[in-house]
């Protein structure tokens, strides 16, 4: 443009200048969502070394996970007494690192796990176990869950330790084993009951809660409160049998199939309790569409609204009711021959606040068949909901409000389960929240392809300094 009038150019530095000015206060707010850059940078390397460290819960290892840590806390000059690696064998070690404060209040336990599900090369697009940045994105298993919170908490632990930070609180970060393969090395169980005094503490912060964005508007910062328990049951008929040619009403599949079709059109009654009651009504602020008015109502108590709701999704019908469902069949040995057994397997997700004995007298009710045996699988502990403190809360939704003003903190009880709810059974009250945003349509956790936004990474990262800091300081 060498022939633009004078105007005109004028014109264009004013542009540039205003562009120019923009860009610099962009710059400025993405400064103060994230930490400076050779934090960041920490964050990053101790993030990467963990991904790329094999941890699957059945072929990998957790005990170089632990390790790094250790190595990096010790260079930073945590004394050698204050961590502590180990686990029950050894592939599957744990530590436990103590950030000491004046001692005022009982301390707070930062957990994450870091053993990860199971990925094949084949299935991904990349290897799994190679920490990629690619599109906005870092690519790899257990960039989500969760190795990034894993990375997080010891990056910032040492950044504290340098800037000399003297909480009113110990600090203990927890790196834990086998937490989605559960079973005999579950590290937070063996750390409860063997290493209690390492770990104990007046509350934790855990995965299970993270930021729900849809399509990169960020809707709300949840907090995972409490969470459903899971009590497996199998149905049971036994029959004489005999020969298909002569057959009789009293047939062990009919039986079965009569409960089965009983079962599936029963609904265990709908309710709330103050997790899900302060969740519907943190979600009527955001809803905009027809459900806005009827979870306001159901947070108020409204059995014509969550009856609606419930009907509605299957995600707000398994918040308001303990769900029992038929998830797998056998039965019959021939073609030709009356059945001798017919069995199903009933998976059931229960509501903290509903026990076992209630659950299974509830389906002998339903049944109402004696010919069909119910059993309970396995022991199934019920999980207690963590009490709703105010002061974590408003912590939490202040620190919210400071990187994402107008985002509201939404406290969640989750179907899935956690190490939380052992934590909870040990009377250490535990709160997922992790302040990493992710695509509520497109969540990868267990899945292929895993991934975290690279910003919201650093995000979280700066939500997480804030807000433990802001718990800790007098
Ligand atoms: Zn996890």
């Amino acid at each position: 443009m060498k022939q633009s009038p004078p105007m005109q150019t004028r014109r264009n530095t004013n542009f540039f200048q205003l562009l120019i000015a923009l860009l610099l206060a962009a710059t400025t707010l993405h400064a103060q969502s994230t930490r400076p850059e050779p934090e960041r940078q920490l964050a990053h390397d101790i993030y990467k070394q963990f991904v790329e460290i094999q941890s699957g819960y059945s072929t990998g290892s957790t005990t170089p996970v632990a390790e790094a840590a250790a190595a990096r806390l010790k260079a930073a000059g945590f004394p050698d007494s204050d961590i502590f690696v180990a686990g029950p064998i050894p592939k599957k070690y744990n530590l436990v690192v103590r950030y000491r404060g004046t001692g005022v209040h009982k301390p707070i336990l930062l957990l994450a796990h870091t053993d990860v599900v199971e990925a094949k090369r084949e299935d991904w697009n990349m290897d799994p176990f190679q920490f990629i940045e690619k599109d906005g994105y870092f690519y790899g298993r257990g960039t989500g869950d969760d190795k990034a919170q894993a990375a997080v908490w010891i990056a910032n632990l040492i950044r504290y330790k340098q800037e000399g930070f003297k909480p009113d609180r110990d600090i203990i970060v927890a790196l834990t084993a086998d937490e989605e393969g559960g079973g005999p090395y579950s590290g937070i169980n063996w750390l409860l009951k063997n290493h209690r005094d390492l770990i104990d503490s007046e509350y934790a912060l855990n995965e299970g809660g993270w930021g729900e964005s849809l399509e990169s508007k960020k809707i709300s910062n949840d907090v995972q409160v409490s969470e459903k328990y899971v009590i497996n049951y199998r149905f049971e008929v036994h029959n004489k049998g005999g020969h298909s040619s002569l057959p009789v009403p009293d047939n062990a599949i009919y039986h079965l199939a009569a409960a089965l079709d009983r079962l599936s059109r029963f609904g265990f009654p709908l309710k709330t309790n103050d997790v899900t009651a302060a969740y519907f009504k943190e979600m009527a602020k955001i809803e905009t569409g027809p459900t806005k008015e009827d979870l306001a109502k159901a947070a108020a108590g409204s059995q014509e609204a969550m009856t609606r709701l419930a009907a509605a999704t299957p995600a707000f019908n398994a918040t308001l009711r303990t769900t029992c469902v038929a998830t797998q069949l056998e039965g019959g040995h021939a073609i030709n021959a009356l059945p001798q057994l017919a069995a199903a397997m009933v998976n059931c997700r229960v509501l903290p606040e509903d026990s076992a004995d209630y659950v299974t007298t509830t389906l002998q009710k339903v049944v109402a068949d004696d010919q069909v045996s119910i059993k309970i699988l396995a022991d199934a502990a019920a999980g207690p909901a963590s009490p709703m403190r105010p002061d974590l809360l408003k912590a939490i939704s202040e620190t919210t409000n400071k990187i994402w003003p107008g985002v509201p903190t939404v406290p969640i009880m989750v179907m899935g389960a956690t190490d939380g709810k052992y934590l909870r059974i040990a009377g250490i009250p535990t709160y997922g929240v992790q302040g990493f945003f992710f695509d509520r349509n497109d969540i990868r956790f267990h899945g292929r392809d895993e991934r975290m936004g690279i910003q919201s990474f650093y995000e979280g990262q700066a939500f997480l300094y804030d807000l433990v800091k802001q718990l800790s300081t007098p």
